[in-house]
This record gives structure tokens, sequence and C-alpha cells, in this order.
């Protein structure tokens, strides 16, 4: 990939270092706004932006001036005491800005806005509102607070032990957790944590892989776009994430964890699957094809 100096997101919340206590983020409230209306510039470049997009005027300015119906985490610059500045975290900081662009243009065609996720970086362990996170656990998403939590050191994991290198692979991982954002924001996150309270594990476990090979398939969706931007994807970069999609099948680290399969004890997909629906998205382009819930083959 190549990702120096392109636009990097202001949802990353630094508490690398920290022991889990955030100091970065202060309670800044909402983002500043465009207040009253969007001005006459404003309009301008939104038409130009439907012009070129060929996204309904309305629908983008209906996102725009919906007056912030959510909060959206934001720093203070002038106390900001540790900047992300290190390559991994600027990498984690592109991919995700380029994840924002990308869903808040899907969303806006689909008439309604984007709030962006966080991406919390740590070390060791983290307290998120969906209970203390270790490195161990990987990379997470929370629905109860929009967060994706990232230890950087998970990715020397996936290029060794895991043998999925390269930084496509890194940013495939990323995508699959802001996929389950906006499954967060569908509604499909929350429906399946209340289902999954009565189900059996057996069940359980069979609904978590149609929720993670969607988060797959719209991991897949983001790569769809992010190959169409000029020298951004290169030769071979889509192989790096069907490598790693393939790494982090359940069958492959169960045999290598343990050297047998359960498949019952799933909850991610097979190698197979995972390649699968990230290849499905990455296809079409289109959220409509990730339904992996009504699909009959995984
Ligand atoms: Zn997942």
């Amino acid at each position: 990939m190549r990702w120096k100096g392109r636009r990097q997101s202001s949802n990353i919340d630094d508490r690398r270092g920290r022991g889990g206590t955030p100091r970065l983020r202060l309670p800044t409230g909402r983002r500043a706004r465009t207040g009253g209306g969007l001005g006459l510039t404003g309009i301008l470049v939104v038409l130009v932006i439907a012009w070129v997009t060929g996204i309904n005027p309305l629908t983008l300015l209906s996102g725009l001036e919906g007056g912030g119906s959510h909060d959206s985490p934001s720093y203070d610059t002038s106390t900001r005491q540790t900047p992300a500045n290190d390559e991994g975290a600027q990498f984690v900081s592109v991919i995700l800005a380029d994840t924002e662009a990308t869903w808040g243009e899907i969303l806006a065609q689909h008439n309604a806005d984007y709030p962006e996720p966080t991406l919390v970086l740590f070390s060791g362990s983290v307290p998120s509102a969906c209970g203390y996170a270790s490195a161990a656990t990987g990379p997470f998403y929370c629905g109860a607070d929009r967060k994706v939590y990232i230890d950087l050191s998970f990715y020397k994991q996936l290029a060794g032990q895991l043998n999925a290198p390269g930084d496509f692979a890194r940013a495939y991982v990323l995508a699959h957790e802001v996929g389950h954002h906006i499954q967060n924001l569908l509604g499909i996150l929350p429906e399946y944590q209340k289902a999954r309270r009565t189900m059996s594990e057996r069940d359980g476990n069979a609904l978590s892989v149609r929720v993670e090979l969607q988060a797959d398939c719209f991991a897949g969706i983001w790569a769809h776009f992010a190959a169409r931007q000029k020298g951004f994807v290169e030769e071979g970069d889509i192989e790096e994430a069907l490598n790693a999609a393939s790494r982090i099948g359940d069958d492959t680290l169960q045999k290598q964890a343990q050297g047998y399969v359960v498949p019952d004890s799933f909850n991610h997909g097979t190698s197979a699957q995972r390649v699968r629906w990230f290849k499905q998205g990455f296809r079409t382009g289109d959220i409509r094809s990730c339904d992996t819930f009504n699909a009959k083959n995984l």
C-alpha cells in the first residue's frame, strides 16, 4: 500500500503506556459544526460532490445539517500530550480515515449519517464499556461505546506467529472491526447480542459466525473502494488481506493451537468462509450483497 502522506483520522484515542487511564480525550462535547447552516460555499461544495459522485445533494445536505444527533469525540489539541506520530499509529490512522470516507459516502447514499467510531490504541490492557480488555483479546469493537480497541503489538503477532504479513493484512483487520461498527449502526449487533442471551452455546456460535463473516464482507467493501483510488492499493495487496483472512479462520487457528478442529466451537468462520465473504464484499462493493444471515451456504 502507498499510504504515507494520506489523510489521517482525528478519531484516534492514544492510550498507550497509560495503564488504561485515558488522558488525551478531554470531554470537549460535540464537534464544532457549521452552526446555522452551511453557507453558500458549503452548499456549492456539496453540489460539486453530488455532481461528481452522483449522490442526491439533498441526502448530503440532510446528513450534514442533522445538528449532530451523536457526540463525536474530539481532541483538545492544546492539551494533547503524546501525538500518535509513530509509524504504527500513523498507519492505522490513515486506514481509519479512509474507512470514514468510504462508509460516510455509502451511508449517505442510503440516506443515513455516519457517526464515526473512535480507535483506541492501547498497550497491555484497557477498560472499555464492554469490560476490561487485554492485548491477548486481540483487536475488538465495543458496541456500547462505539470504539475499536487495538494493541498494535497484535500486528507483530499477525505477521509472525499467524504468518499474515503485509500492510494490507493489517488494514483488513482494522476494516473488519469497522465492519462491526457498521453492524452496530444498522442495528444488527444489538439484535445479535439480544438473541444470543437466550441461545445455546452452539447456536450462539453459529450466529456469531454469520456476524463475523458479515464484518469480513464489509471489510471487503472497504477494500473495493480503496482499490479504486489511484496509487493507494498496490499489486499483491488484496492477496495479503485474503491470506490474513485465511490465517485467522477458526479451523486454521484451532489446528495450529491444538492440532484438531471442533466445528461447533467456531465463532468466526473457517478460513475458506472468511476468504469467501471478504471476496464477496470486494467484488460487489455493495452492502446488500453481505447478507450472511439469509445465506444458505456460508
Ligand atoms: Zn470480528
